[in-house]
């Protein structure tokens, strides 16, 4: 589904992403996990498109297709959901426009008819029970005076309305109290499905209490060092990143 070979990528001409090689199959779940710096961010702006990260090698392929050929908005339309770790406000535009135009945009693109007004409201509210949210939320500006875990659960909701094939979390756990991260999490492992991956990235272990990784893997200095199954999540936890520090010097 989602191959990355050997990929390579610069900020300011300063070299981040090292070489990462990664393969995602339908219906894995796959925690990314690190020091802080080491680049979790970067893969996924990379993925996702965003402008300032230059890629200088390498190669991803998204459905047999050259994903890095694709521009940001195409990348959306073919199914690839970035969670931003620090979600951005959008005044003026509120969260149900933004929601029925990012929908709509989609089934343009799979060549189905736009739901209707009755239709779209329905399946918005339907998916704000999922998340826990708040009618008013809707007619609201997107994310302006939301709290932090409000912003959260609001991109679980963007993600559980635009139905990705791959969504990636980037520190979507970061800030939110316990209830407000096991709602981020259940929401995320209802959509889970044998035809829909994850890629979450997480300094902490504790959301992967709560989401289940199929594989966890840990970069360091833009490479991944190690990786295994969700008992490694665990490893980290209690070893901390140290000796992740010392694996890297031994493996050069
Ligand atoms: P992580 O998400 O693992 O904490 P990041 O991907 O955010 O790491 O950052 C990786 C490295 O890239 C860090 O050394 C960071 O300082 C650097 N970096 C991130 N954004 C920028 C930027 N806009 N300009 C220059 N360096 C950056
Ligand atoms: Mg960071
Ligand atoms: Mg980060």
């Amino acid at each position: 589904m989602l191959t990355i070979k050997n990929l390579t990528a610069s900020i300011n001409d300063k070299p981040i992403l090292r070489g990462i090689d990664l393969e995602v199959k339908p219906g894995e779940v796959h925690a990314i996990m690190g020091p802080n710096g080491s680049g979790k961010s970067t893969l996924a702006n990379v993925l996702a498109g965003r402008e300032d990260y230059a890629v200088t090698g390498g190669e991803v392929s998204w459905q047999g297709r050259d994903l890095l050929a694709l521009a940001p908005e195409e990348r959306a339309r073919e199914g690839i959901f970035l969670a931003f770790q620090y979600p951005v406000e959008i005044p003026g535009v509120s969260n149900v426009n933004l929601l029925k135009a990012a929908l709509n945009a989609k089934l343009k693109h799979l060549g189905r008819e736009e739901l209707d007004a009755y239709d779209f409201l329905a399946l918005v509210k339907e998916r704000m029970k999922l998340v826990q949210m708040r009618e008013d939320f809707l007619y609201r500006a997107v994310n302006e005076g939301f709290s932090g875990g409000e912003k959260k659960r609001n991109e679980i909701l963007q993600m559980a309305v635009l139905e990705p094939l791959l969504g990636i979390l980037d520190e979507t756990d970061s800030g939110l109290d316990i209830d407000a991260l096991k709602i981020v999490a259940d929401g995320v492992n209802t959509l889970r499905a044998p035809d829909r991956s994850f890629i979450v990235v997480t300094h902490y272990q504790r959301l992967l209490d709560y989401i289940v990784p199929d594989h966890v893997h840990v970069l360091a200095h833009g490479r991944i060092v190690k990786s295994g199954g969700k008992e490694l999540a665990l490893d980290l936890e209690e070893r901390g990143y140290g000796w992740i520090a010392e694996l890297e010097r031994s493996t050069g």
